[in-house]
């Protein structure tokens, strides 16, 4: 398959590897958006969260809990922001997690709100 993310997991394409088990590899984002800006990435290719299987979502979890402090420990990041995008918006169609550590006073507009809202008719298309 022709897929970045496999081809780095195979070992075909280099990557920083920061940690890695049986179900993810975990390697620095080659475009960071923040210093430590990671990807969780199961090692089996998925296309997106609806393809995945819950006992992987489940580790993925598990990989940020175990990541998170360790971040904070060691880059001193003050937060950390995980993003998860799929199909618009998605540069690559292999599942994976962003973890994106967060330091004070950082640059990135990840909170940017809309301006005008229609709380009341979206609500009633999702109740
Ligand atoms: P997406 O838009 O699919 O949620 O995010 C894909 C991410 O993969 C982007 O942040 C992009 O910088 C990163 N990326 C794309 N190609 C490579 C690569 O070859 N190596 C690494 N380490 N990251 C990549
Ligand atoms: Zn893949």
């Amino acid at each position: 398959m022709d897929c970045i993310f496999c081809k780095i997991i195979n070992g075909e394409i280099p990557s920083n590897i920061v940690y890695e088990d049986d179900v993810v590899s975990v390697f620095l984002d080659v475009n960071p958006q923040a210093d430590g800006h990671s990807l969780i990435v199961p090692k089996k290719h998925y296309n997106n969260v609806l393809d995945c299987d819950d006992q992987t979502l489940s580790h993925v979890q598990e990989v940020v809990k175990k990541l998170y402090p360790i971040y904070r420990d060691r880059l001193g990041c003050e937060g950390l922001t995980l993003i998860q995008n799929n199909d618009y918006g998605q540069e690559v169609k292999h599942y994976h997690m962003h973890l994106i550590p967060r330091y004070a006073d950082d640059d990135l507009h990840l909170e940017t709100k809309l301006q005008t809202k229609n709380i009341q008719e979206i609500f009633d298309k999702l109740k």
